[in-house]
């Protein structure tokens, strides 16, 4: 079996036993990104020499043995929205297609504390806008399970690198879904940790308050274990909460007798495919069967999630993204006076999906529209957010999709943004509420693609959602099966 084809907790324990070394680990993912990345296009760069010395250090540790944390010798991949010393960092945009970030954000901070190894940089939607990673500026990343398939989105590179066994496991960013969507378009774990769970400083703002930083896994240890390694307050973040770190990985006991489960039934409405609305009930009853209580719920203000979020993000983004003017970093085009350069390096620099959304962004700010756009949704956004208050009042966790179907066509849906945005249905309302939630792979349509289930949690209860999952995960066998990859 190929290395890297093994989950985190057990190529740990192969490293700690000395069965396998980094290097031989480190290498073996490189091995299998060089058999298929020709055709997947997960990576915009690769760190192999700075990773096989992370690699040796690493192997030096575990000689050495005493105390070894979970990630010493884990190859990992970075989305490409991280700032990474030393390394580019284009955020998929062609305005920061030069850029070598000076520093390391705090979560690559922490991974390499621990001694992960960093495989290189995932490829994302532009500025993390969309969900397919069809709106990258450098590459189109291929779903793993069907290379005309969209691996999802905006960190499909992450999770089509974790589904195809390029690395153990990778970091994402969820903004309203691109951490869950793509894990479930590929068949991965993937978690949205509570809103300032995990320090955000050193990544690159899209929506600052929806931003969050997560994991994608091959199986719900993996990501208790990386949640472990990431999670904590950072004084770099003012918006990073400051409470201990549980032990994720105690959560995972098995049993969910007596856990209380919402099944909101706004989520069960017309646009579901079939086969995803099939796979997400039977995934309740076997929960159900294991001793959990199931009610249906209701979250009235679900469908106006949608709009909020795209007047929120939009807002924020035009905000955030007005630093880059050709001037402190990226591309600087070669204007004849000043406002010639901003304008001409925003315009060659910038994709159509970002500039759609500056402009979307700055129209709902600006004088006279604010009161009427912004400050509504925001007001919106409070109802929702009321919504899920007063549902976790009955119930532990709810359950949904990730995504009302599996992954679609390259190229379907990149003609039509709303269809896009329609992507995240399930998934936006949980950013604007500030809650965690996870994505897990619960079956497979006729075509054979992965379908996901979202299990969301009170705010920092990430333990009761993990504890789901891993029960769930123990009583079926999805997570076992692997996409077969001609090499
Ligand atoms: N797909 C959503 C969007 O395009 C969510 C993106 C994200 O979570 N970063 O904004």
């Amino acid at each position: 079996m190929n290395p890297a084809a093994l989950t985190l907790h057990d190529a740990g324990e192969k490293l700690r036993k000395h069965e396998l070394s980094s290097q031989e680990l480190t290498l073996a993912a490189f091995q299998r990104i060089g058999d298929t990345d020709d055709k997947i296009h997960a990576f915009i760069t690769l760190c192999r020499d700075a990773a096989i010395e992370q690699a040796k250090q690493a192997d030096e540790r575990l000689k050495r043995g005493g105390n070894i944390p979970p990630l010493l010798g884990i190859p990992i991949a970075l989305k490409d929205i991280f700032v990474t010393e030393g390394v580019l960092t284009t955020c998929g945009s062609k305005i920061l297609g030069n850029f070598v970030s000076p520093y390391d954000g705090t979560a690559v901070k922490k991974l390499k504390e621990r001694g992960a190894v960093i495989v290189g940089k995932a490829n994302m939607d532009e500025f993390a806008m969309g969900s397919s990673t069809e709106n990258s500026a450098l590459a189109v990343t291929r779903n793993p399970w069907n290379l005309e398939r969209v691996p999802g989105g905006s960190s499909g590179g992450s999770a089509a690198a974790v589904a195809a066994d390029q690395c153990i496991a990778a970091l994402g960013t969820d903004t309203g879904g691109s951490i869950r969507q793509p894990a479930a378009c590929c068949g991965v774990v993937g978690l949205k940790p509570t809103y300032g769970c995990v320090s955000r400083y050193g990544v690159i703002a899209f929506a600052s308050s929806m931003d969050q930083v997560g994991p994608l896994t091959k199986d719900v240890r993996d990501c208790a274990l990386m949640l472990e390694a990431i999670a904590g307050h950072d004084p770099a973040d003012s918006t990073s909460a400051d409470r201990p770190v549980p032990r994720y990985s105690d959560a995972l006991t098995g049993d969910v007798k007596g856990l209380r489960l919402g099944v909101p039934k706004e989520y069960f409405i017309t646009g579901i495919a079939p086969e995803v609305e099939q796979a997400v009930h039977d995934a309740i009853r076997l929960l159900e069967k294991n001793g959990a209580v199931v009610e249906e719920i209701s979250l009235p203000h679900t469908e106006y999630a949608v709009a909020v979020y795209y007047i929120v993000a939009t807002a924020e983004a035009s905000s955030n993204l007005a630093r880059y003017d050709g001037m402190r970093f990226g591309h600087r085009a070669g204007g004849k006076d000043l406002l010639e350069t901003y304008m001409l390096s925003r315009e060659e620099g910038f994709g159509a999906e970002v500039k759609r959304r500056i402009m979307l962004g700055t129209y709902a700010l600006s004088a006279g529209y604010y009161d009427a756009y912004y400050l509504k949704a925001q007001r919106v956004r409070a109802l929702i957010k009321q919504d899920f208050d007063a549902a976790f009042q009955r119930c532990d966790a709810i359950l949904t999709p990730t995504a009302p179907t599996t992954a679609f066509k390259i190229g379907e849906k990149t003609q039509d943004p709303l269809q896009m945005y329609l992507s995240d249905i399930y998934t936006i309302s949980v950013n604007l509420a500030g809650l965690p939630a996870l994505s897990l792979p619960c079956g497979f349509d006729g075509d054979g693609m992965p379908i996901g289930l979202q299990i969301i949690g009170k705010q920092f209860d990430e333990a009761t959602i993990l504890r789901l999952a891993y029960a769930y995960e123990q009583a079926t066998e999805w997570h076992r099966r692997k996409p077969r990859i001609e090499v």
